[in-house]
C-alpha cells in the first residue's frame, strides 16, 4: 500500500504543498518518500527528491524553499514488492519519452512483463511501478507522440489510446500519476478500480491548482479545495501544463472495490467510494452488534485494539448501550525492525495504554478490524486477563481473511494466515487467540457498512476469488512468497 499525489498549479511552486499532502497521507507509506518536479518556463523535468523512512523523516528538515516546481507528483512507499531500500522507492522516470511516474498498487503478471520488457528495457529497480513505466512509454512511442500537433491530438488520439492499451497487457491493482514532459500531468486507474484515487480543483486569485491524492484527508489537510470526486474505475485524467483538462473512461471491467481501505487503511475524515471512512466503521460497529444481538447482554463493557477499529468498538457500543474504553493508542511510537517473539510483543504492547480499572472484573468485548496473523490479538487479549478481565470475547469487523492479498496489501501467505491455518474453523481460531469466543462480521454486513454491494468488492483475501483472474496469481503468490523472504519485511504493528 502506498500514497501518490500530484498537484499542478501553473502560477505558483506547490513544493510545499506536496510535502504537505505527503505527511498527510504518511499512514498509507511508511518506508519512503519521494517527489518529482516540473519546472514549467523553463520546461525541465527534474531528478526525483527521494529518501528512506517516513515523509516527515524524509522532507521534515529539508529546505524547500528554493524550489521552484508547478507541477510535482510524490510518493509515499509502503513496499509490498520489491525491498525498503531507496533503490525502490519512486517516483520514477524515463527518458524516452520523458515520464515521471508513481503508484499505488501492486502488478501481478510481472514474469510476463519482465519477459517483453527485458528485451528493449533496462531494469533499475525491483519497484512494480517500473512495469508500468515501460508500458506507457511503449505505448506512446508506437504511437508516436511527439509528432502530435496539438494538445487535444496528443492526448485523444494518443495517451488515452496508450493507455487503454496499458490496460491490456498490465493485470494487477494500479492507481497511477505522472508526467509526461512537456505536456502535462496525467492520472489513471486500474480497469476494475481496486485502489483508490481522487481529483479536486481549488481557485486562487492567481488561478487554479488541480490535484490528485490517494485519499481525499489530503485536501482536507491543504484545505479551499472543492469538486473533490474519485475517478472512476478505468478512466484517466490529463490535465495539460497550461490547465486544460481532459478526461476519459477508458475501459471498465467488473469493479473490486478494496475493502480493506475502508476497513483498516484509509484515515477517518477521508471520502472513499461514496462515504466516509469513519462512518463506515461506526456502521461496521452497528452491523456487529445487530448481527450478534445475542452477546448483548453477557458483554458488560466494549473496547477497541487502536486505532482503526475504535469507531467500530464505538458504534457497538452505542448500539448495545455498553460503555466503551479500556484501551488508548500512545501515539506516534515508532515499530522498530523486530527480530524475535519477544521484540514483536514489546511493540505490539507499547503502542497501547490499559486503564486497569476498565478492564479488571469484566467480560469484555474487544473489537478489531481484521484477524491476520493473530498475534496481535493475542497479545492483547492475554494482556487483558493478566489485568483482571472476567472473560475477552474478540470481535472482527471484517471477514475470516483466509487468501494473500497480490493487490497491494501486505497480507502474508497462507502459512501466516491464522485463518488459512485453522481452515476457517472457528473454535480453533478461537484457541489460537486466547479469546472465550471469536465473531467475524459477515460479508454481507461489512458490505453494507462500507457501501459498496459485494458484487462491486474485491473479495479475493476472503474467498480466494481474484478479480483479474487466476492466470497470473498462482505464479505471482510464489514468487512474492520467495521475494518476502529474502527481504524479510518489517512487520509494521498497528
Ligand atoms: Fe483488498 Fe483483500 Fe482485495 Fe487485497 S485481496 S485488494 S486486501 S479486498
Amino acid at each position: 500500500m502506498c500514497a501518490i499525489v500530484a498537484i499542478l498549479a501553473g502560477h505558483r511552486p506547490v513544493v510545499q504543498d506536496v510535502r504537505d499532502a505527503l505527511f498527510s497521507l504518511e499512514h498509507r507509506g511508511p518506508n519512503s518518500s519521494g517527489m518529482c518536479g516540473y519546472n514549467i518556463p523553463e520546461n525541465r523535468l527534474r531528478l526525483p527528491l527521494r529518501g528512506v523512512g517516513r515523509s516527515q523523516e524524509v522532507f521534515g528538515s529539508m529546505d524547500l524553499s528554493g524550489i521552484e516546481w508547478q507541477a510535482i507528483i510524490g510518493h509515499n512507499r509502503y513496499a509490498t514488492s520489491g525491498s525498503n531500500l531507496l533503490t525502490d522507492s519512486q517516483p520514477l522516470l524515463s527518458t524516452t519519452p520523458p515520464i515521471a511516474i508513481a503508484h499505488n498498487g501492486e502488478v501481478v503478471n510481472v514474469r510476463q512483463l519482465t519477459e517483453k520488457f527485458s528485451q528493449k528495457h533496462v531494469y533499475f529497480t525491483e519497484c512494480d511501478v517500473e512495469h508500468i513505466l515501460h508500458s506507457l512509454s511503449e505505448q506512446l512511442n508506437d504511437r508516436k507522440y511527439y509528432r502530435a500537433n496539438s494538445i487535444d491530438d496528443l492526448v485523444e488520439t494518443r495517451v488515452f489510446p496508450a493507455i487503454e492499451g496499458l490496460f491490456q497487457e498490465v493485470e494487477g491493482a494500479y492507481a497511477v500519476v505522472g508526467m509526461l514532459a512537456p505536456y502535462g500531468m496525467f492520472a489513471f486507474k486500474d480497469p476494475h478500480g481496486i485502489r483508490p484515487l481522487s481529483y479536486a480543483v481549488k481557485q486562487e486569485e492567481g488561478g487554479k491548482v488541480h490535484m490528485f491524492a490517494s485519499e481525499s484527508t489530503a485536501f482536507n489537510f491543504l484545505g479551499g479545495f472543492q469538486d473533490i470526486r474519485e475517478l472512476e474505475r478505468g478512466e484517466a485524467v490529463f490535465i495539460s501544463f497550461d490547465g486544460a483538462v481532459y478526461s476519459k473512461v477508458i475501459e471498465q471491467r467488473q469493479q473490486a472495490a478494496c475493502r480493506f481501505e475502508k476497513v483498516y487503511f484509509g484515515f477517518p475524515d477521508s471520502d472513499m467510494w461514496g462515504s466516509k471512512i469513519y462512518d463506515a466503521r461506526t456502521q461496521l460497529g452497528i452491523n456487529f452488534g445487530k448481527q450478534y444481538e445475542h452477546l448483548k447482554d453477557m458483554i458488560e463493557v466494549v473496547m477497541a485494539i487502536p486505532n482503526a477499529s475504535i469507531p467500530a468498538a464505538q458504534g457497538v457500543a452505542w448500539y448495545w448501550n455498553k460503555p466503551y474504553g479500556g484501551i488508548f493508542s500512545r501515539g506516534n511510537v515508532r515499530s522498530f525492525l523486530q527480530t524475535n517473539e519477544e521484540d514483536r510483543i514489546n511493540a505490539i504492547l507499547n503502542k497501547m495504554c490499559f486503564i486497569k480499572s476498565r478492564i479488571e472484573g469484566n467480560v469484555v468485548l474487544l473489537m478489531d478490524d481484521t484477524e491476520v496473523r493473530g498475534l496481535t490479538s493475542k497479545i492483547v487479549i492475554k494482556k487483558l486477563y493478566d489485568l483482571g478481565a472476567k472473560e475477552v470475547y474478540l470481535g472482527l469487523t471484517f471477514p475470516p481473511i483466509r487468501h494473500p492479498c497480490v493487490y497491494g496489501i501486505d497480507t502474508p501467505d497462507y502459512d501466516e494466515l491464522i485463518a488459512a491455518q485453522c481452515n476457517g474453523d472457528i473454535a480453533e481460531i478461537t484457541r489460537r487467540t486466547g479469546a472465550k469466543g471469536v465473531y467475524f462480521l459477515s460479508e454481507e454486513n461489512t458490505d453494507n457498512a462500507i457501501g459498496i454491494s459485494t458484487s462491486g468488492v474485491c473479495r479475493a483475501c476472503v474467498t480466494g476469488q481474484y478479480p483479474t483472474g487466476s492466470n497470473s496469481i498462482q505464479q505471482y503468490k510464489a514468487e512474492r512468497k520467495e521475494q518476502r523472504l529474502k527481504c524479510k519485511p518489517t512487520i509494521i504493528t498497528p
